[in-house]
């Protein structure tokens, strides 16, 4: 939001007053976030004041007018704002009151024409009572602008921004602030599951569970005046879904890898072997370079990736990975055997810091009496080689080999992470 300071009043220009006015409300609109681009200071002049009101209108979203709303005849501040919204001045009845009350306990004095206008608005406006004086204060919203209307006394215009006008603004200026957090491993139908209480009861921030092929993010959106009061209320929800227990008692925060609507999984492992200055080599049966195409996505990947291999006969495992081929026989090449020898010499091969393996079914049929879906995945370092198990469930080739990589790149993640 752009907003802008009108101060008005002759005085100012002359030097008589200084326009302390348009300090402390530059201040309170900081506080609220608020941008204020311009401040002018304006006499009692209808044309000029006129024409600077025009001006703001183009370039400002919130338009802060202070000063001329008394009784005398150069006090033409809303008379002049409603002309150029060409809208009439009507009584406001909380002022009005406040007026005839005023009136009537002195008795020396009548009320004027002139003093009515304190006690007028423009039409269509909140008031802003002034507790302290007798002008009501105004806001007005016109073609998408927002008009506010002050006295000029500081004694009167303080506690009107301070107990009227920031409250509303507070409200009206909310912005929607957004934070997606991506998960691996545990499927949407469990994660709504869980987190339902939240789903359902959550009112701000809100919650919504996304699922993609093989993963699931949660974006979690709140209503906020700035990014820091955004940040604490994300962060402190954050807290408690992160703490929540999955139905394998173990906490969502274990299947936690990252923040952001386009921060995949794969990105992830890279910046985290980027940053960790750890060089990298692969060896694929079922996936047939999936994982090392993916890993070329990223630019600078050639630091850390050397090359790998495409093994996906028996022949050829035993022979580009030097694997004894009696002893892929004997084990089966969907064994955590075979993914881990795989792993390891893939590693010793290129001599790099993480060797990784993928080896399985793609399907649809089952192999060495393992169904379709069946992956193990070898993960070898200097100091141990495992591998893991994984059923990625009966899907379509592309999937299980897309989920099968996607579950190689997450365990790389945890290594790195446990390194
Ligand atoms: P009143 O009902 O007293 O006439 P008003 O809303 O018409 O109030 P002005 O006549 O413009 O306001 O100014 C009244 C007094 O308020 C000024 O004499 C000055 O003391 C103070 N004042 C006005 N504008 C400012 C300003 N921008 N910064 C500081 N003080 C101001």
């Amino acid at each position: 939001m752009k907003a802008e300071i009108i101060a008005v009043g002759t005085e100012i220009l002359t030097g008589q007053i200084v326009n302390t006015n348009a300090q402390f409300l530059s201040e309170k609109m900081a506080e609220l976030g608020i941008d204020i681009y311009f401040q002018t200071v304006v006499g009692d002049n209808e044309t000029r004041l006129l024409s600077v009101i025009e001006l703001a209108s183009k370039r400002s979203d919130l338009i802060i007018l202070c000063g001329g709303l008394g009784p005398t005849e150069d006090d033409l501040t809303k008379q002049t704002l409603a002309k150029y919204l060409n809208k009439q001045l009507v009584f406001d009845e909380e002022a009005n009151q406040k007026l005839d009350a005023f009136f009537a306990s002195r008795d020396q004095f009548s009320r004027t024409p002139n003093n009515e206008r304190q006690a007028q608005l423009i039409e269509g406006s909140i008031p802003l009572q002034n507790r302290t004086g007798l002008a009501v204060g105004g806001i007005i919203t016109s073609s998408d602008r927002q008009y506010v209307v002050l006295p000029g006394p500081p004694s009167e215009l303080k506690p009107m921004v301070n107990e009227q006008l920031i409250p509303h603004l507070s409200k009206s200026n909310t912005k929607l602030y957004s934070r997606v957090l991506r998960f691996f491993g545990i499927g949407e139908s469990q994660l709504a599951t869980i987190l339902s209480d939240f789903i359902e009861n959550q009112t701000d921030p809100t919650l919504a569970p996304y699922a993609k092929i093989g993963e699931v993010t949660l974006r979690m959106s709140t209503k906020a005046i700035n990014q820091v009061e955004a940040t604490k209320k994300l962060e402190a929800l954050e807290g408690k879904l992160l703490a929540t227990k999955t139905l394998d008692n173990k906490y969502l925060s274990d299947f936690f890898y990252g923040y952001g609507e386009n921060n995949s999984l794969p990105e992830v492992v890279f910046n985290l072997l980027k940053e960790s200055h750890t060089t990298i080599s692969v060896a694929e049966s079922l996936t047939a370079g999936l994982f090392q195409s993916t890993l070329a996505d990223f630019p600078g990947v050639s630091k850390l990736f050397f090359g790998g291999f495409i093994t996906y006969s028996l022949k050829e495992k035993s022979k580009m990975l030097s694997i004894n081929k009696k002893e892929l026989e004997k084990h089966g090449v969907v064994s955590a055997y075979t993914a881990e020898k795989m792993a390891s010499q893939a590693r010793l091969l290129t001599k790099t810091d993480i060797g990784v393996s993928l080896t399985g079914v793609a399907g649809p049929e089952s192999l060495e009496g393992h169904k379709a879906g069946t992956v193990f995945i070898g993960i070898a370092t200097k100091e141990k080689t495992v591998s893991y198990k994984v059923n990625v469930g009966n899907r379509t080739r592309s999937d299980i080999r897309y989920i099968a990589c996607l579950n190689a790149f997450n365990l790389v993640r945890k290594t790195l992470l446990n390194l």
